[in-house]
């Protein structure tokens, strides 16, 4: 199993820490607002990594946070909370906003997109670990306080700083960025900050240092601490996040425990809209509701997605989710013969589909693998093996196999197979006819006889 590490910049073999067992991390949502299609995408990869170790006998432990405080508007540790921000914009409280935003990311991941589901933490849930985190910080001397902002990590007292994103800090010192708001420097990040003097916030608490709320990088390093331990696997995230986020996690975590964080760090990258960024004003930052109000099948929206590997650029069009839920409804058709004509007995196309995903997890040969696989049954006049298909749907997660015909649609593919029998054309036709009406085609096939497919996304 090879997967490209950031932190070596090439592909690596995965070896995990315990034989036989993944812990995996992956940076969770901000809670503030509606997902939107690209906010998907880096979970639709980490869910076919996880499908693919737990295939291969992996046990895999994973665990996500959520966002609900202390992501600020601004990377700098400057703006406002998005929380709060999103609170005020809907006459909320930052807290009813979690609840809502939390309840409809889990339906739209875990129902609709039908990823497995992580162990979720809620950041909010575990202040006294980052509490007692940033305590340990402060004894080892990697902290100092600026007055009314905050407690900061001091990124000088760490030696190999900014090693993912290959930071050149003294570069970024002299350069254009200027530390704000009393840092020593421009890389040093807050790990609590205080609530403002003249404004109640609505998420606050107690601590050694004054009333405040954690900063977000803190919360995956105690997150990631409290449920798999000092050292991982695996952790994943956005590319963004490489030259702060993942940056200030690596910081805190190893400062505290003097060892490595996480021996792989994967980085997927972003989607486009139409070619460009997504962007209110071009009214293009679409939502898993859009696409099911125009019609379209999520799943199609999974697929256009693996269409592309993790590390490369995505785009998302009307016209490239249509061709996906075409491919979508051609692999629908051909698993419902299963059914109806003589399996196919091989299973190799199973190992072709794993090498391709063991390969830095490359989607997109996956399903050109799988498009390959149902062209040459269909010239050979062959229904997929039911292994292959149950296969591919618990590695992409795409369910492939229904036998959802009700009685009444049995009987009417009984009844026509009687009028060609006996020759009624216009019976045949007319039974046929009904049948589409109800998304059920029906396809002559010279040595298979009639042969139904359903139209079902
Ligand atoms: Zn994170």
């Amino acid at each position: 199993m090879k997967l490209f590490n950031t932190l070596s910049r090439q592909k690596e073999e995965l070896n995990p820490i315990k034989k036989g067992e993944v812990k995996f991390y992956n940076c969770g949502l901000t809670v503030y607002s509606h997902p939107h299609i690209g906010n998907w995408v880096g979970y639709i990869y980490w869910d076919v990594l996880t499908r693919l170790l737990e295939y291969k006998g992996y046990k895999v432990i994973r665990v996500q946070n959520i966002t609900d405080v202390g992501h600020l508007v601004s990377d700098d540790d400057d703006g406002e909370d998005k929380m709060e921000k999103g609170a005020r914009k809907e006459g909320k409280t930052a807290w009813q906003i979690a609840d809502k935003y939390i309840e409809i990311a889990n339906d739209e991941a875990f129902n609709k997109l039908s990823l497995e589901r992580p162990r979720l933490i809620r950041a909010t849930d575990c202040i006294e670990e980052q509490i007692e985190f940033v305590k340990k910080l402060e004894i080892s001397g990697f902290t100092y306080k600026i007055k009314d902002e905050g407690v900061y990590f001091d990124t000088s007292k760490l030696k190999d700083y900014g090693k993912l994103a290959k930071l050149d800090i003294e570069g970024l010192d002299a350069g254009s960025r200027v530390a704000i708001n009393g840092k020593k420097s421009v890389t040093d990040f807050a790990l609590w900050k205080f609530s403002p003097k003249d404004k109640k916030r609505d998420m606050e608490w107690d601590s050694p240092w004054g009333k405040g709320f954690p900063g977000w990088h803190l919360e995956c390093s105690a997150i990631a601490m409290l449920g798999l331990g000092e050292q991982i696997d695996i952790h994943a995230g956005g590319t963004d996040h490489i030259p702060v986020h993942h940056t200030n996690e690596i910081a805190q975590t190893e400062a505290l425990t003097g060892k490595p964080f996480s021996k792989i760090w994967l980085h997927n990258n972003h989607l486009k809209v139409d070619g460009g960024k997504m962007s209110k004003s071009l009214g293009n930052v679409y939502t898993i509701k859009d696409i099911e109000n125009k019609g379209f099948s999520v799943v199609a929206f999974k697929l256009l997605v693996l269409s592309k590997n993790y590390k490369t650029e995505g785009n998302f069009t009307w016209e490239i989710l249509e061709s996906s839920q075409n491919r979508l409804i051609n692999w629908l058709r051909q698993s419902d013969k299963i059914w109806q004509i003589e399996n196919d007995s091989s299973t190799d196309v199973i190992d072709e589909i794993i090498n391709a995903l063991s390969n830095d997890l490359d989607t997109p040969e996956t399903l050109s693998i799988i498009d390959k696989y149902f062209y040459s049954l269909e010239k050979y006049g062959k229904s997929a093996n039911k292994q292959v298909l149950e296969s591919i749907e618990k590695l992409l997660g795409v369910k492939l196999i229904y036998n959802d015909l009700n009685d009444s649609q049995k009987l009417l593919i009984k009844d026509r197979k009687k009028a060609r029998e006996n020759k009624n054309w216009e019976n045949s036709d007319k039974i046929r006819a009904k049948l589409l009406e109800q998304g059920i085609a029906i396809e002559d096939s010279p040595n298979h006889g009639q042969i139904w497919s359903k139209a079902r996304l």
